[in-house]
């Protein structure tokens, strides 16, 4: 069976991770795929199949981008701070309206109706960062 050489788009993103990789020890995200390689985030997507279908890069955990032969780098910012919520359970005063809510831990500042509200849901998609938690 013939195997197509990889497209540059695929040697670029492929670069951007092993870079990215090297540099941070962790597995970067898409985000950080995009800005690292300039290849837009659709197309990000599908370079890493291609990568994967190679056998360039593993994907061992949904989120988490290896490279063969090389140790498994820590999670992307993004998972990682999923597993460093503290479970600080208390009232505290939602970011959105302002009313007192059960929050589940410190970082967790918008109460459910809010949270489930399309304006949150939209503004969120753009913010990889938790206040408070990205000098970790
Ligand atoms: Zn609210």
């Amino acid at each position: 069976m013939k195997t197509k050489p990889l497209t540059k788009t695929a040697v670029r993103v492929y670069e951007a991770v092993r870079a990215f990789i090297a540099d941070t020890g962790r597995s970067p995200t898409y985000e950080e795929i995009y800005e690292g390689s300039g290849v837009d985030p659709n197309t990000v997507t599908s370079a890493l199949s291609q990568l994967e279908k190679r056998g360039k890069i593993v994907r061992p955990v949904k989120g988490l981008i290896a490279i063969p032969g090389q140790p498994i780098p820590n999670p992307p910012i993004r998972v990682k701070l999923g597993y460093q919520r503290r479970t600080e359970k208390r009232k505290r005063e939602c970011l959105t309206c302002g009313g007192d809510f059960d929050s589940e831990w410190n970082g967790n500042r918008v109460c459910k109706p809010c949270k489930t509200s399309s304006t949150w849901v939209s503004s969120q998609s753009n913010d990889y960062s938790t206040p408070g938690l990205r000098s970790a």
